[in-house]
């Protein structure tokens, strides 16, 4: 696995990669990598791409007070983890080769993403837009893959594809669980063992949601029932809404692709999941 920390070292990975005349994929990452991220590379792989996997903390995608400082960063673990899963380049910049000082230009996407997460952390998508922009012009990958774990980040950057022109593909994977269906996510660590026992009732009251509705029962009906079972584990709802798969508008009746998503805060740890519905 090649290994590029600087921007020519990115470049002459690259060329060396497209000499393969496979397509190229990257999987844009912050690293502390786990299942999740592994099934990105591996469903990369599995296309017959070769894969670069970037790794980078965006600050500019963590509010004034959210957990930028204490996200959790293990370099050595995650490249152990991306040579077993198949990649064939790590993209670490550091934040200067990203944010150069002279940098100013930054990408607003509306649509998808004004609602939830986009409200719930102000210039968050802000962040995730601008940093996923400047990925593709450095790497020039013919795809891109990203987990429906965060599924409006998903459509984000897939509405951003779009509306830029910019040549390549979005590819979304189905979300990794554990057994206990808690949705993989590099936050889980700081689950104390309570936590890591309440925190499955998130997606068990999606899916007892998901349920009640294919049943007919009305949305407002199905929504209350979820938020009460995830407030009676102790974790206070956020959001909680039943939306169309790519707007994210909020849906009143059951139209599909619809989405399921919620965002949860049990104590420290501001979990999100989402399914189909
Ligand atoms: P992150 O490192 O948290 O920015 O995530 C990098 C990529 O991995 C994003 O596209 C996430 O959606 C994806 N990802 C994170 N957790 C999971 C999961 N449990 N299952 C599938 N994809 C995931």
């Amino acid at each position: 696995m090649l290994i590029a920390r600087t921007l020519a070292e990115l470049r002459a990975g690259c060329t060396e990669l497209r000499a393969t005349r496979s397509a190229l994929a990257l999987v844009p990452t912050m690293g502390a990598l786990h299942n999740g991220h592994r099934a990105l590379v591996r469903a990369a792989a599995e296309s017959g791409a070769t894969v670069a996997t970037s790794i980078f903390v965006n600050p500019l995608q963590f509010g004034a007070s959210e957990d930028l400082s204490r996200y959790p960063r293990d370099e050595a673990a995650d490249l152990a983890t991306l040579r077993a899963a198949g990649c064939h380049l790590a993209w670490l910049p550091d934040v200067t080769a990203m944010y150069p000082p002279d940098d100013v230009t930054t990408i607003d996407v509306a649509g998808p993403a004004a609602m939830w997460e986009g409200t719930a952390r102000p210039g968050h998508f802000r962040g995730v837009a601008t940093v996923c922009a400047k990925l593709f012009g450095q790497v020039r990958p013919d795809r891109a893959y990203f987990g429906e774990k965060d599924w409006q980040q998903l459509q984000v950057v897939t509405r951003m594809v779009a509306d830029l022109h910019l040549p390549l593909e979005i590819v979304g994977v189905p979300t990794v669980r554990e057994s206990d269906g808690l949705a993989l996510s590099s936050r889980n660590r700081f689950l104390d063992s309570d936590q890591r026992r309440l925190a499955p009732r998130l997606y068990m009251a999606l899916m007892t949601a998901v349920e009640t509705l294919a049943k007919g029962e009305p949305v407002d009906d199905a929504l209350s029932a979820a938020r009460q079972t995830i407030e009676a584990g102790g974790l206070a709802v956020e959001y909680l809404a039943l939306v169309d798969g790519p707007t994210l508008q909020p849906l009143q009746t059951l139209h599909r692709p619809a989405r399921l998503v919620v965002a949860a805060q049990l104590g420290s740890v501001r979990l999100i999941d989402n399914v189909a519905a």
